[in-house]
């Protein structure tokens, strides 16, 4: 066996000895083991959820200025903790350092935007009552929901389940996390900071549940007022099925195939890079990554040249100089090299890399062009380090083929005089336009997506919303004479001014 094939073996076997009772932990570069996890079973689930229950009440009852504090001091205990977290991501996750500490960045920039908006967004707002009810005011309340499971994947231990985690607490809920099997610790490390920084709160506003699936599943039916999930679309679905037994809400943040227009104005070696960037960075596991092209026939060969020139000098590894890690869940390797092999049966040709390039636990850069768009190398979710480029006549063509997939997360648009126009046509939650993935960095912006990538909102003013209910309160400040209209006193009299007063009032348009 190769040094290669030995570590994914390591943890593989790693993974597999884990019990219903204890979770594994495993670097996923060597396969050696982190920590162990008590795995929490159904009883513990609920007793979470009745210890995130109680400290509702006090956490629900703080103003937003003092939440506002509680969550930007624990932002800043995530600062000066910095380097061993981002130790912690980088062997439990295999991401390098530096792309570690970005993840880390982007967390905070939400925890702050969440922290500092959630009063401006959530207040209790006036609204006009109308003319035939001028006698009341009314105003929305958003009342926090109470309890929120948090369900995480692994790819962005920090970032993902950070959009839920942030927004629900500072719209006042309190949060029960599940973090992926597969990044346990880093989940109890954010949890940690949490309670760290904020010794004076109740246990129980921030609690961490460990353990797999079934873990996941115990939180779904334990009775908290909305589950948030980020993960595949396949467990969203599960997740979905058996919330309806108790109508909780769901917020689901799935998967994607995102697809990138590459016009004929666009500046071919900015898209070059960009792709390059967005296909294969975090060994390509990410949701709203690059994995489909589609380049205008006019630029198609510099375009292909450029990326592929990009690519040749990018490498997987987990040494200080490598541009990604490797593959963080050992069963992720098998259905990429399935793609790679489906892409070129179905037509396709690999212009850098190929099924040689798989090299578990590292996949070294592919790339795949005119591959059939029915391929499930196309059509599929890859999360791998490779790419699809096809070339279109149009724009139109390219819109059309982009659109023709059952997922609709993220997407990007390279045109110097058409991105917007372009972005418009796109069937998706969000659109780069010459740049990958910048809606995932601006805090103010709603991320999530259609179709089979999901359902809801998180980040910026919707990710807020999400985790709250609006209660409507109408007070009827004095009685008008002669106007009761919910009430059996009502007259004929009453009758006869609002069969005048409704003409008058939505008779009159032609
Ligand atoms: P996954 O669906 O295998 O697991 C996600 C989480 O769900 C884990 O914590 C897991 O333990 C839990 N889980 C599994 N079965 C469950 C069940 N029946 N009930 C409740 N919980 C259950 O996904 P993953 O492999 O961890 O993550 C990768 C996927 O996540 C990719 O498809 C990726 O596109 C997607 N993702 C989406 C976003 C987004 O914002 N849209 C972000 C990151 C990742």
């Amino acid at each position: 066996m190769s040094t290669t094939e030995s570590t994914a073996a390591a943890a593989a076997k790693a993974s597999e000895s884990t019990s219903d009772t204890e979770l594994t932990s495993v670097n996923p570069a060597t396969g050696e083991v982190i920590a162990t996890h008590p795995v929490a079973d159904e009883e513990a689930v609920r007793a979470a959820v009745a210890k995130a229950r109680s400290a509702a009440a006090t956490w629900s009852g703080l103003s937003f200025a003092e939440r506002k504090q509680a969550l930007l001091r624990w932002a800043s205990r995530l600062v000066a903790r910095s380097d061993e977290f981002c130790d912690l991501i980088h062997t439990e996750n295999g991401k390098p350092r530096d792309d570690a500490y970005l993840e880390m960045m982007l967390a905070l920039e939400h925890i702050a935007w969440a922290a500092k908006n959630a009063e401006k967004v959530l207040k209790p707002k006036k609204v006009s009552s109308g003319a035939t009810m001028s006698n009341f005011s009314a105003s929305i309340e958003q009342r926090p929901l109470g309890v929120i499971g948090v369900i995480g994947p692994w790819n962005y231990p920090v970032y993902t389940p950070n959009g839920s985690l942030a927004y629900a607490l500072a719209a006042g809920n309190t949060v029960v996390f599940k973090p992926s099997e597969y990044s346990t610790g880093i989940g109890n490390f954010v949890g940690k900071a949490f309670a760290e920084a904020n010794p004076e709160l109740p246990d129980g506003v921030f609690t961490v549940i460990n353990g797999y699936g079934a873990t996941g599943a115990a939180l779904v039916r334990s009775g908290v007022d909305k589950v948030a999930f980020t993960g595949s679309t396949a467990t969203g679905k599960k997740i979905m099925a058996a919330a309806a037994d108790t109508l909780t809400p769901v917020l689901l943040e799935c998967g994607g195939k995102d697809p990138v227009i590459v016009a004929e104005d666009a500046d071919i070696a900015a898209a070059a890079d960009a792709v390059a960037y967005g296909a294969t960075m975090n060994s390509g596991q990410t949701c709203a990554g690059v994995e489909r092209v589609y380049v205008h026939k006019s630029i198609r060969e510099p375009f292909i040249a450029e990326v592929t020139k990009i690519l040749s000098g990018v490498h997987a590894g987990s040494d200080d100089k490598a541009s990604y890690g490797p593959m963080t869940m050992p069963s992720q390797v098998d259905i990429v090299r399935r793609h790679i092999e489906s892409a070129l049966a179905d037509g396709g040709t690999a212009v850098l890399g190929g099924v040689e390039s798989v090299k578990a636990p590292y996949i070294e850069p592919v790339i795949l062009v005119d591959v059939d768009e029915n391929s499930d190398a196309v059509a599929e979710e890859t999360f791998g380090p490779t790419v699809t480029i096809r070339t279109v006549d149009s724009v139109d063509e390219a819109i059309e083929l982009a659109n023709n997939s059952k997922y609709g997360l993220g997407s990007a648009v390279f045109s110097r005089k058409r991105g917007v126009e372009i972005a418009r046509r796109l069937r998706v939650g969000a659109t780069s336009v010459n740049s990958v993935l910048g809606f995932a960095a601006i805090a103010a912006l709603p991320f999530g997506g259609v179709g089979d990538s999901g359902i809801g909102r998180i980040h910026g003013a919707p990710g807020l919303l999400e985790f709250s209910s609006p209660h409507s309160i109408a007070v009827q400040r004095f009685a008008i004479p002669g106007m009761a209209l919910m009430s059996y006193k009502r007259t004929d009299a009453t009758m006869k001014m609002l069969r005048k007063m409704v003409p008058f009032l939505h008779g009159r348009n032609k």
